[in-house]
């Protein structure tokens, strides 16, 4: 099962898991025999058991798309983007996993690279880093993930955000705001390269760092007198009740997504050009997961403690949209392909 997993998260087995892994199976089979040959079929049915449960545990990687989204019928909003935006891309880093990982029906031998990144939104009234992708400190960070979870996960890291700018000679003073998607050490690593610089969170994203756990603890060692909590108090936007509009010109709109985590939201951008962006942070990890409307597989979505009836609810809401716009381009935090469109910083 070890080997599997480790198969299953980042396609490059570590020959420990592997040997642990196949070891095991071995042993199974083997006392299985034995089990049956001395005809216990107490001992037998209970071993029987554990191996069909282990089947259902696969059966969570298999296809389970959700049902068709209701179609939106909602207008393109308008937005009076002013000019000097533009949208970059900032890769931080990857990490090597596999479709199987990523969404349910994905096959374990299709190996993804999900890139960890952050988007710089320049706009005049203030620029806006979303994300930040891996940080100078990510090592130290990671050192408060389980060991399993550090074994089973392949970074690459390339150069930290903050000295993507700094190399460019980008002034810090033009950073106005850091805008979450979510509160996950993927997203926050980059934070404290950014000193001063004040965090948007949601309120419940903001409750949900305080609650602890390991993948919120790189927000937890924020200095927390940089978050800023902001309500959503604009009206319905492409089929999401609530909004807010954080420059009041519609070119940067923020919409609650919550089932990933429960204070999770897209952003939308809008150039002057016409361009549009939803940066959908890890509502889905591949656009598969958007386009076959496939969830995570059950393991994944449990270990990171997903609402599945909000995620399905924020899926089926952005599925809907990607259907009616498809001039919309859809950016999963970690797809690369989400950011083809999009120039290097
Ligand atoms: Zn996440
Ligand atoms: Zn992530």
């Amino acid at each position: 099962m070890l080997g599997l997993l480790a198969g299953l998260y980042i396609c490059r087995p570590l020959p420990f898991f592997l040997a642990t892994g196949v070891t095991l199976a071995v042993a199974v089979l083997a006392c299985d025999g034995w089990i049956f040959a001395h005809h216990d079929w107490i001992t037998g049915g209970l071993a029987l058991t554990a191996q069909f449960a282990f089947l259902v545990f696969l059966g969570g990687y298999a296809a389970s798309p959700l049902p068709t989204a209701t179609a939106l019928s909602a207008a393109l909003p308008s937005a009076s983007s002013p000019a000097g935006m533009a949208v970059y891309a900032l890769p931080t880093g990857l990490t090597h996993r596999t479709a199987a990982f990523a969404y349910r029906g994905g096959s374990p031998w299709e190996r993804r690279d999900f890139v960890l990144a952050a988007v710089l939104v320049r706009h005049p009234k203030g620029d806006v880093l979303i994300d930040t992708g891996l940080g100078k400190l990510i090592m130290s960070q990671l050192r408060q993930a389980p060991l399993l979870f550090r074994l089973g996960t392949d970074l690459v890291r390339s150069r930290p955000a903050a000295d993507q700018l700094d190399a460019a000679g980008y002034e810090s003073k033009h950073l106005r705001y850091i805008l979450l998607t979510h509160a996950h050490w993927d997203h926050v690593s980059g934070v404290p390269d950014f000193p001063g610089v004040p965090v948007l969170v949601t309120a419940a994203e903001h409750q949900f760092i305080s609650e602890g756990g390991w993948a919120t603890a790189a927000a937890r060692g924020v200095n927390a007198a940089l978050f800023q909590e902001y309500a959503f108090d604009g009206g319905a936007y492409l089929g999401f009740a609530q909004s807010r509009d954080l420059y009041g010109d519609g070119s940067i709109v923020i919409v609650p997504a919550p089932g990933h985590t429960p204070g999770s939201v897209v952003v939308f951008v809008t150039l002057p050009d016409g361009a549009r962006y939803a940066f959908v942070g890890d509502l889905v990890w591949q656009l598969e997961g958007l386009h076959e409307r496939e969830p995570r597989p059950w393991f994944e979505a449990k270990t990171i403690g997903e609402d599945p009836v909000a995620f399905r609810q924020s899926l089926l809401r952005v599925s809907a949209i990607a259907t009616r716009y498809p001039q919309i381009t859809i950016v999963p935090a970690h797809d690369p392909r989400g950011y083809a469109e999009i120039p290097q910083w």
